[in-house]
């Protein structure tokens, strides 16, 4: 299956054959730039701080180096402790790793534990007096089972701690200055952040002595996959250019990305008011409900999933065509994790992202973080009076497209009638402006080549 030797094989990467077997069984075929640069790194023992996007395959990166060295061999069969933890800031995303793990700890003889808050406390702790050799854990619960010493943290070998700028978001950097206390200085420690952050650094060498500093994704970098526009738009009518968008361009599967949990409800009222189905995703909503809108959005029984960062952050939801940006995010560098959602493994995608004449501050702030310009899609019917014909970024005026009148009978794209009332789309919504802004995009270059 693999040439010996090559970084670009799993086999070059001197993975055992129980994990290359697996990997072939599972059907990954090459290693990921991520898995490349770190699977020799920490299989050589060393303590590092990377940064990674999710999506780029660091889940098995820092997942099988900790694996291989944990040695089953070695292993007394009746006495299983934690040698490997991985702390993730969700339970979603925590799920997420305990599934991906899954096949290579049985296949190496291990046992696996999930905790998690919201999980059930006793059945946990059942398991970890069963024994176990690797936990998947949310932080606070964690330390929970630690201070009730069901887990004793001395013997640990690994420590891997997931998305480590979103546990600072989330204010549970306490319980990793805990957990890492706890530690011995001989254990490995692996830091995974999207973005190495001064407050990510800070921690890092607060507990690793000997550090390596492994950035994989410079911060700020979109892929060239994802094309990306922006609409501006008049406040009040941002859900329904939403509802028009989707409905228009006919898209399948949307990941809409707003800042705060009301919003969220509020968007996905206005969509379901369109007959559109809908999952939400926020903090505040209990586990069973974000586990199974996160389902049924996978399986393709919700259209929309309308989410806000910090509990869409880390989610590996494949396949999507299209992440529409209700809002300009807090964090800029959310604004890069939301797009990521799209064009990932090579396909193409689409981001859109909505802009009210309030946010333009925020937009200019963006603007800078991209170090580049989006392309601005004006629709007279939603766009703001100011910016109608020139955008909000003064590119060169655009040709005007006029947005069909919902009563007008060349298509009735728009999902509101004019009293706003909710009416079904038709196939006959289909006003391409992806269509139409591609071809010019390509006129331009072609032009540009020609000069
Ligand atoms: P992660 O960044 O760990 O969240 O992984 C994102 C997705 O990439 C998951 O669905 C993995 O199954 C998938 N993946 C990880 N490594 C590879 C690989 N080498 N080849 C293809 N897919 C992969």
């Amino acid at each position: 299956m693999e040439e010996k030797g090559n970084k670009r094989s799993f086999g070059g990467l001197k993975l055992n054959t129980a994990l290359l077997q697996v990997l072939e069984r599972q059907g990954y075929e090459t290693p990921t730039p991520v898995q490349q640069r770190l699977i020799p790194v920490l299989l050589a023992g060393t303590s590092a701080v990377a940064s990674a996007q999710t999506g780029s395959g660091k889940t098995l990166a820092f997942l099988l180096p900790a694996l291989q060295q944990m040695n089953p061999d070695a292993l007394p069969v009746t006495n299983h402790y934690p040698r490997l933890f991985i702390l993730s800031p969700t339970k979603e995303l925590a799920q997420q790793i305990f599934e991906v793990s899954m096949p290579f700890v049985r296949k190496l003889g291990f046992r696996s534990v999930l905790l998690q808050g919201g999980g059930k406390r006793n059945e946990e702790s059942r398991k970890l007096e069963q024994g176990v050799d690797v936990v998947i854990a949310t932080p606070q619960r964690a330390l929970e089972h630690i201070e009730a010493r069901h887990i004793d943290v001395k013997g640990l070998k690994h420590l891997v701690v997931d998305e480590a700028d979103m546990m600072f978001d989330m204010g549970f950097v306490s319980y990793l200055e805990k957990i890492f206390g706890m530690m011995t200085e001989r254990s490995q420690k692996v830091i995974v952040s999207a973005t190495i952050t001064p407050r990510v650094v800070k921690l890092a060498k607060a507990h690793i002595k000997a550090l390596r500093r492994i950035e994989l994704d410079p911060p700020g970098k979109i892929a060239d996959s994802v094309t990306q526009m922006l609409y501006p738009v008049v406040k009040s009518k941002k859900s329904a250019l939403l509802a028009w968008l989707i409905s228009s361009e006919n898209l399948k599967r949307v990941l809409v990305f707003v800042r705060k949990k009301e919003l969220a409800d509020g968007v996905a009222e206005a969509l379901r008011a369109w007959d559109y189905k809908v999952g939400i995703l926020h903090g505040e909503r209990m586990h069973q409900e974000r586990r199974k809108a996160l389902r049924a959005f996978r399986e393709g029984e919700y259209q929309i999933l309308v989410a806000t960062d910090i509990a869409a952050r880390g989610l590996d939801i494949s396949d999507l065509d299209v992440v529409i940006n209700y809002d300009i995010p807090h964090v800029k560098h959310d604004f890069i994790h939301r797009v990521g959602r799209t064009g990932r493994a090579g396909k193409e995608g689409i981001a859109m992202t909505l802009v009210s004449p309030e946010e333009i501050e925020q937009l200019k702030d963006l603007q800078k973080v991209l170090g580049s310009k989006i392309k601005e899609v004006i629709l007279p019917d939603y766009a703001p009076k100011d910016v109608k014909s020139r955008g909000y970024l003064m590119q060169p005026p655009q040709r005007r497209r006029r947005t069909p009148k919902p009563d007008s009978k060349k298509g009735a794209s728009s999902p509101l009638n004019k009293k706003g009332k909710k009416r079904k789309t038709t196939k006959r919504d289909g006003f391409k402006i992806l269509d139409a802004s591609r071809k010019t995009e390509k006129q331009n270059s072609r032009g540009k080549k020609r000069k």
